[in-house]
């Protein structure tokens, strides 16, 4: 049996719960929680972090920083994770898709100008498998039309636009250290914020509207209701199990790279087949967060799964396209997402986990080449 997901403990993770139940305070922003903060600060030189519940809760939180008022215009990919928007939804935002590039499911930057009017909030691109966006064509958008940008950054965690590491780019971004990423504390997630307008507000929204960090840090001499907020902030224990995998990045990185160079060495022979493996454009880095296939047609595809199942090897779709979600179907505004629509017909995850062998990836691959050479 191969399943689809495993999550890799580093070794860690125990003794860091351990000590951080032992030190007695396992509320949030404890000990390990400043040190999953460092870490990011330090090594991707993000202004200021935020650890969060999840990523669906950092871009809430980043729909409250920008103000989000019904009515208000968001331009976002139609093939991505229901949080990516959902976020503004909750605030009445309206969402106006965006159909995906044909070389990758990533938000297709040259349909965004035409889309934007006077309501127009923010963009918020997502970087699907940790493959950046074009982050300079949306930032000179968003520039000149005045918007924020807001990078999904769920997927990219030591992804890189040119130089720069996404989330580092946008105004605000979020990450997600759901078990089915690179990083994981089962659930949990992080705010970026690049943008000094944003610094104080974020940490007040994070705890329940109230200016508690700052009174906990000697800036004011007592703390209260202040703005509006919700509680944002995860437990310190989902911190020491993250800081464990944190500390062992450079490790979880370069297995999952080989994993992803053993399947394209593999399955590049397939192109014969019409089948298409994942595009990095020239701008970005692989982070190995996926590998995905594309095949020629939905029923293909079905065949493809089921011939794995047999074989207990699990595959997986996902992302319906969003403008036809049940949710928002009557609320798009009928514009075809041809590319959108094409991924969520087409696009197949194979497994993907640290603990996969080259010889998982051989028992994998061949069956897939049996399957196209029939
Ligand atoms: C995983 C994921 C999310 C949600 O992350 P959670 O931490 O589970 O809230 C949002 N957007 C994208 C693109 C994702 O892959």
């Amino acid at each position: 049996m191969i399943p689809f997901n495993k999550p890799y403990l580093t070794g860690k993770e125990a003794h860091y719960l351990y000590q951080a139940v032992l030190s007695g305070k396992i509320s949030g922003d404890g000990i390990f929680t400043k040190k999953c903060h460092q870490f990011f600060e330090n090594r991707y030189d993000f202004k200021k972090v935020l650890l969060t519940t999840s990523c669906t809760d950092a871009l809430e939180m980043a729909a409250i920083l920008i103000n989000i008022q019904p009515g208000d215009e968001i331009i976002a990919p139609s093939y991505t994770f229901v949080s990516t928007v959902n976020a503004f939804v909750l605030r009445g935002a309206k969402i106006v898709f965006v159909d995906s590039e044909a070389t990758t499911p990533n938000i297709d930057v040259n349909l965004i100008e035409n889309l934007i009017t006077d309501r127009t909030k923010a963009i918020v691109p997502v970087h699907y498998a940790g493959v950046a966006c074009d982050m300079d064509f949306i930032m000179d958008i968003a520039k000149r039309h005045n918007l924020f940008v807001i990078e999904d950054a769920a997927q990219a965690i030591e992804s890189y636009h040119k130089n720069r590491p996404l989330g580092g780019i946008g105004h605000l971004a979020a990450f997600s250290f759901h078990e089915t990423k690179n990083v994981i504390a089962g659930e949990g997630g992080l705010l970026a914020i690049n943008d000094d307008r944003f610094l104080n507000r974020a940490e007040v929204i994070r705890e329940k509207g109230t200016n508690r960090s700052q009174f906990f840090r000697g800036e004011v001499d007592k703390y209260g209701w202040v703005d509006v907020g919700s509680s944002f902030l995860p437990s310190d224990i989902i911190a020491a199990f993250l800081y464990a995998q944190l500390e062992n990045i450079d490790i979880i990185q370069q297995k999952r790279k080989k994993i992803w160079r053993w399947y394209y060495d593999e399955l590049i022979t397939l192109e014969k087949f019409g089948v298409r493996l994942p595009f990095i454009p020239d701008y970005a880095t692989n982070n190995a967060h996926m590998f995905y296939l594309i095949c020629n047609n939905i029923e293909e595809r079905s065949r493809l799964i089921a011939k794995l199942k047999e074989q207990g090897i699990l595959s997986v779709f996902h992302y319906l396209s969003l403008h036809k979600s049940p949710y928002y179907i009557d609320k798009h505004d009928g514009r075809r997402l041809p590319n959108a629509d094409n991924y969520s017909d087409c696009l197949l995850r194979l497994p993907f986990y640290f603990e996969l062998e080259d010889s998982d990836i051989q028992t994998i691959t061949q069956l897939i080449k049996e399957f196209y050479s029939k």
